[in-house]
């Protein structure tokens, strides 16, 4: 496949590139770097610097495809992702998450690139449906609690209308609790953005915080812990490049969950954690805006796109920490 990937220098756009590449397909990478890094953009892999909001350069590096041709597939990383953010900065959200798509789905119609990938997330379920037990199916009712949730729907449904009006496709991906690095250990997330349970666990154990909070113990769970489902970010991008497959192969559109299927409660982390790990917490206040429990149904994904996840909890944490020493050990937080 010839792929364009905006926002492919960001954490879960580089580990689609890393595995676009090793799968001998075609990239383009086309990032503003706001969080993004040049560096995590794999040496002979055209980079294009320039910002989906900005309609003219879209479409300059949408029509340039690759120096084969055409782009078959486009896949959508560049947005914001921090829900307390997303509070604080709602018009920022807006802007980034909703223009930047429109504009960008503007260019795919204008230079006739007719796929998107979409990344979209399970926070457009808000609470899941009580009788579910915090399963999520992709049908559920969507009724974010945040600004975050509330982008990444509007985007959804855009890309349902337009697809419509212009005869594309599209494959929606609605990620859960994505964590872990790429095994070369060269990408991963970077320690600015973390507000993320396994990275502050590694921060701990790395000596570089004082304590893990765990936020609140008192919901209706199994030890009064929320429960997540945790998904490696090597699985999830194998999940992107069977996703842009399968629309290209059967000329028809998808939206599926990504997620494990199965839950772990944070206590249930932070014992797995300390079994590898020394490191300390305590148990702190609920964090506003957490549901009990969200675990995804990924039924659709396994029979629709034949993508099993793969690697366990144990390796994300593991994966994790490897990445942050590294890049706590070098000079610019860089990995080396
Ligand atoms: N969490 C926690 N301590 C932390 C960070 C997160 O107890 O320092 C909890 C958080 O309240 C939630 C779960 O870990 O119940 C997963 O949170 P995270 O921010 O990793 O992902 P989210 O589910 O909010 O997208």
């Amino acid at each position: 496949m010839k792929v364009l990937v905006a926002g492919g220098a960001g954490y879960i756009g580089s580990h689609v590139v890393f595995e676009l590449i090793r799968d001998g397909h075609e990239v383009v990478v086309y990032d503003n770097l706001s969080t993004g890094r040049r560096s995590a953009v794999p040496e002979g892999v055209r980079f294009i610097e320039g910002d989906i909001r900005d309609l003219d350069a879209t479409t300059r590096a949408l029509a340039q495809g690759t120096s084969s041709g055409s782009f078959d597939v486009a896949l959508h990383f560049a947005a914001k992702l921090v829900v307390p953010e997303s509070v604080s900065n709602p018009l920022a959200y807006y802007h980034n998450n909703v223009e930047g798509l429109r504009t960008m789905l503007e260019a795919m119609v204008k230079t006739n690139v007719r796929t998107i990938v979409f990344s979209s997330t399970a926070a457009v379920y808000g609470e899941p449906d009580k009788s579910h037990n915090g399963e999520c199916l992709e049908g559920d009712l969507t009724v974010p609690i945040n600004p975050y949730g509330e982008t990444k729907l509007a985007a959804e449904k855009m890309i349902q209308w337009v697809a419509q009006a212009h005869d594309m496709n599209y494959c929606i991906l609605r990620y859960f609790n994505v964590a872990g690095a790429d095994a070369s250990l060269r990408i991963g997330l970077d320690k600015d953005q973390l507000t993320h349970l396994i990275p502050l666990i590694m921060q701990t154990a790395l000596g570089l915080r004082e304590k893990l909070q765990i936020y609140g113990n008192d919901y209706d769970t199994i030890d009064g812990t929320c429960v997540r489902d945790y998904i490696h970010v090597s699985d999830l991008a194998r999940a992107h490049i069977l996703g842009a497959k399968y629309i290209l192969d059967n000329d028809r559109s998808v939206l599926c969950n990504l997620g494990s299927g199965q839950g772990f409660s944070v206590k249930q982390v932070v014992d797995a954690a300390l079994k590898m790990f020394e490191f300390a917490y305590e148990y702190a206040p609920r964090r506003d805006g957490d549901p009990a429990k969200l675990i995804a149904n990924n039924q659709r994904a396994q029979e629709l796109l034949g993508w099993q996840p793969q690697l366990s909890l144990e390796q994300m944490l593991s994966s994790d920490f490897a990445y942050r020493q590294k890049i706590s050990t070098s000079s610019h937080g860089e990995p080396a």
